[in-house]
C-alpha cells in the first residue's frame, strides 16, 4: 500500500503524513528532508546551490542516516532545498531511495510535491493537501515563533510565496495536482479534523478499490 501526500509549503502535509502512518502502521518518508540534506551538505562544504554537478554527486553521496538532524528543519534549510531541487540531477539521484521506500510492506506513506505525479505514479491512494496563503504562512509564523525564531509574518508569508512559485514553475517534476489525486483543502481545518477528513478520503478510496 503507497499513500501520496503532496502540497505546498506549510500546508499541513507533513504532520498528516505522520499521523496517517501511524494510524495504518505504515513506515513514513518526508522526501523533504532529502532535498534539504542536499542542500546542508552542498553547503557544508562551501559549494554552491546553483552548482548542477556538485548538487549532483552531493545528492549521490546523501546518507540517510544524516535525516533525522534537527537543523535540516531551520527555514533557510527549506529555501535552500527548493534551490538544489530544481537540478534533474539531483531529483534523478534520488528518485531510487525514495521508490525502495515505498515499496515496504505493509505499507508507506511518502509526502513532498512530486510523489503522486513522478515518484510514485501507482500509489494506491493520492493526496493533494492545500491551504490558503496567508492562513500557511500564519501557521508558519506561529510555529517558529514558538521556538524562538526571529520571524516576521510578512517575511514568512513573502517566502512561501516565493518557494511555491519556484516549486511549481520548475521544469523537471515541479508541484502538481496528480490528476487521480484527492484534494483536501485545510484553510479552515485543525490538525485533528484535517487527520479525520485525509483518513475518510483514505478509506473511501481503498474500499472503492477492494
Ligand atoms: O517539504 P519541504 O519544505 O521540506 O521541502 C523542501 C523543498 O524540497 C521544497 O520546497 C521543494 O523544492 C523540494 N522538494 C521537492 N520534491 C519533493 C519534496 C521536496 O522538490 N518531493
Amino acid at each position: 500500500m503507497i499513500i501520496a501526500i503532496d502540497g505546498p509549503a506549510a500546508s499541513g502535509k507533513g504532520t498528516l503524513a505522520k499521523r496517517i502512518a501511524a494510524h495504518f502502521g505504515y513506515q513514513c518518508l518526508d522526501t523533504g528532508l532529502l532535498y534539504r540534506a542536499v542542500a546542508r551538505d552542498l553547503l557544508a562544504t562551501g559549494q554552491s546551490l546553483e552548482d548542477d554537478k556538485a548538487a549532483a554527486w552531493t545528492a549521490r553521496s546523501l546518507d540517510p542516516k544524516t535525516l533525522d538532524d534537527p537543523g535540516l528543519r531551520l527555514p533557510g534549510v527549506g529555501e535552500a532545498a527548493s534551490v538544489v531541487a530544481r537540478i534533474p540531477a539531483v531529483r534523478a539521484a534520488l528518485l531510487a531511495f525514495q521508490r525502495d521506500f515505498a515499496a515496504q510492506e505493509p505499507g508507506a506513506v511518502l509526502d513532498g510535491r512530486d510523489i503522486g505525479t513522478v515518484v510514485c505514479p501507482d500509489a494506491d491512494v493520492k493526496l493533494f493537501i492545500n491551504a490558503n496563503v496567508d492562513v500557511r504562512a500564519r501557521r508558519r509564523y506561529v510555529e517558529l515563533k514558538k521556538r524562538g525564531e526571529p520571524v516576521t509574518y510578512d517575511g514568512i508569508l513573502e517566502t512561501i510565496k516565493a518557494r511555491d512559485a519556484r516549486d511549481a514553475g520548475r521544469a523537471d517534476a515541479p508541484m502538481a495536482i496528480a490528476h487521480d489525486a484527492l484534494l483536501l483543502d485545510t484553510t479552515d481545518l485543525d490538525i485533528e479534523a484535517a487527520f479525520d477528513a485525509a483518513v475518510g478520503l483514505i478509506k473511501r478510496k481503498i474500499g472503492q478499490q477492494g
